[in-house]
């Protein structure tokens, strides 16, 4: 019966719970914008660390969004990352079986990305709804 001592990830859960409500019943749309493209982990994630594809875009994406006008987003189809808001990866060479570290990015803490589904490995399931 002994409430052992909250881990941490349990008492990060408890204040965002007591908000949650007034979310109930709508979709869980991530906005594709530089904000959320630069908080995105997925670019550090192990299932993309072995995909030259992937390796190609983030060379690529940032190279855009450094000579973009402020503000502007890269086209979703070379950003390799925020497939919570784009769907699938279009790169082919990514390895599922290796954990999703979504829960570790902000931007799956703000939209409470926990409750959506699919709520990780977006890359292979597609965006959150
Ligand atoms: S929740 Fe996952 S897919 Fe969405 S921005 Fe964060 S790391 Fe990227
Ligand atoms: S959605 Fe999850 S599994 Fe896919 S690349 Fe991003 S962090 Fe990794």
């Amino acid at each position: 019966m002994g409430r052992d001592a909250p881990t941490e990830e349990k008492s990060s859960i408890t204040p965002r719970d007591r908000n949650v409500t007034f979310e109930r019943g709508t979709e869980f749309v991530v906005p594709y914008v530089e904000e959320n493209i630069n908080r995105c982990r997925c670019p550090q994630c192990p299932v993309q660390a072995d995909s030259r594809c992937v390796q190609d875009k983030i060379r690529s994406s940032k190279e855009a969004m450094e000579n973009a006008p402020a503000g502007e987003a890269p086209d979703p189809e070379n950003v390799p990352g925020i497939y919570c808001s784009e769907g699938t990866a279009t790169c082919q060479d990514l390895n599922f079986d290796r954990q999703c570290i979504c829960e570790s990015c902000e931007v799956w803490n703000e939209y409470d990305l926990k409750a959506a589904k699919p709520n990780n490995h977006f890359c292979k399931h597609g965006k959150a709804t």
